[in-house]
């Protein structure tokens, strides 16, 4: 199933190995990390290495700096988290590449010793996958390991450029992302409920497409059902519409009848009179939105609506918070939701920014059978696209 090599198939024992790991972590104003997901999912590649006495050299980026040095963005703060996690030290680089770094990892370093560099992207040639940066790179080890899903779907560097000079495997959590988001597509357990929400629908237009050739049912909520709504002929006040979606809107209607998919929107509600965390709120039905008003949360009806489609699904995948969450007085959609899926005993995968913060917020994190940890690699796995960062790692 998944048909690229792991670091279970290549010696490893003794040799210098180069991860790419995903720590684009969030931090507060005092660089503070606030979330360590990702750096905890990164630990069994990295004990699993540890075990086998090689020596560990980790590459990152974080944030978007534009190609040049911004203390906001160094990778020092998951470097003290990583060494909590691990309860070791972990030396840490100031910069991405020198002749000192690469004589500290052939002559001083220990094996099973972890170092990290610099925060790639503060180098131009890693959004460019500039060549030399990418010998560079590999020049400081035997072979490399990629275990970001998370920048998967980047051409980078660090993700492609490099595996042109090291043999190149997948870690343990790039391997499990990308079996348990392939088998959904193929070979999911049916039916099968996809729920999109969030605010744009020209984020997920590819996605809806492709997803209406696999699911039995698509449920869509938040922001971006507004043009759908509008593309039936609903009054939707002033919520948020893409007009100029309206036709693909109009086109995914009609491939959903087409394709016999089941396609579910909201029945009412919840309105605001202004787009504002504490304004006065009421539940209409979907042809009563008043002139005026924004739609900021679906409504009851169609909450027992949802949870009936979730509640009889075999596979169910979710992308998107239905309502704006993050207020309490519009949060109640998307709680009630996260609370259907995760009651649910379908296989059930969450992606996206979002929508992960919205299932910790409500305390649900271990109740998902996968949380990905790639929102745009997961994104672009279910367009069907092939992801560069796992086609350019080693066949089995
Ligand atoms: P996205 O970034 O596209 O995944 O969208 C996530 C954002 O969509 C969240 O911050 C929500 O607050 C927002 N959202 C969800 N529903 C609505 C809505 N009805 N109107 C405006 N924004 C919404």
């Amino acid at each position: 199933m998944f048909d690229k090599k792991t670091i279970e198939d290549i010696d490893v024992k003794r040799k210098k190995v180069l991860v790419r790991v995903d720590y684009n972590v969030p931090l507060d104003d005092s660089l503070n990390v606030t979330d360590d997901t990702r750096i905890k999912l990164s630990l069994p590649t990295l004990k699993y290495l540890i075990k086998n006495e090689a020596k560990i050299i980790l590459i990152s980026h974080l944030g978007r700096p534009k190609g040049k040095v911004e203390e906001k963005f160094r990778l020092t703060p998951a470097v003290r988290e990583l060494e909590k996690l691990l309860n070791k030290n972990v030396k840490k680089f100031d910069e991405i590449f020198s002749s000192e770094i690469k004589e500290y990892i052939d002559n001083e370093m220990d094996y099973t010793d972890i170092v990290m560099i610099e925060n790639l992207r503060f180098d131009p040639g890693e959004k460019s996958n500039d060549r030399d940066l990418a010998r560079s790179l590999a020049s400081l080890a035997d072979i490399y390991v990629n275990d970001a899903f998370g920048a998967a779907h980047r051409s980078h560097a660090s993700v492609v450029g490099v595996t042109q000079f090291l043999p190149a495997v997948a870690g343990f959590l790039m391997k499990r992302e990308v079996e348990i988001l392939v088998s959904l597509l193929e070979l999911p357990e049916r039916p099968f409920v996809a729920i999109l929400g969030g605010s744009k629908v020209s984020d997920k237009l590819v996605v809806i497409k492709n997803l209406l050739d696999k699911v039995d049912t698509l449920i869509l909520g938040g922001g971006m059902s507004y043009t759908f709504l509008k593309a039936k002929g609903y009054e939707i006040g002033e919520s948020i519409c893409e007009d100029d979606q309206i036709g693909y809107a109009k086109d995914m209607l009609e491939l959903a009848k087409k394709n016999n998919v089941n396609f579910v929107l909201p029945v009412d509600i919840t309105v605001a009179r202004e787009f504002d965390r504490n304004a006065d709120k009421k539940i209409v039905n979907i042809d009563s939105i008043p002139a005026g008003w924004h739609g900021l949360d679906i409504g009851e009806k169609s909450i027992g609506l949802f949870e009936k489609e979730i509640a009889g699904a075999g596979t169910i995948f979710w992308n998107g918070p239905v309502g704006v969450f993050e207020w309490e007085r519009f949060e109640e959609g998307t709680k009630s939701i996260a609370r259907a899926i995760s009651d649910s005993s379908a296989v059930t995968v969450a992606g996206g920014g979002d929508t992960i913060s919205a299932i910790k917020k409500y305390n649900l994190s271990n109740k998902f059978s996968h949380i990905s940890s790639g929102g745009g690699a997961s994104m672009e796995l279910l367009e069907g696209k092939v992801l560069p960062g796992v086609a350019s790692l080693m066949d089995k």
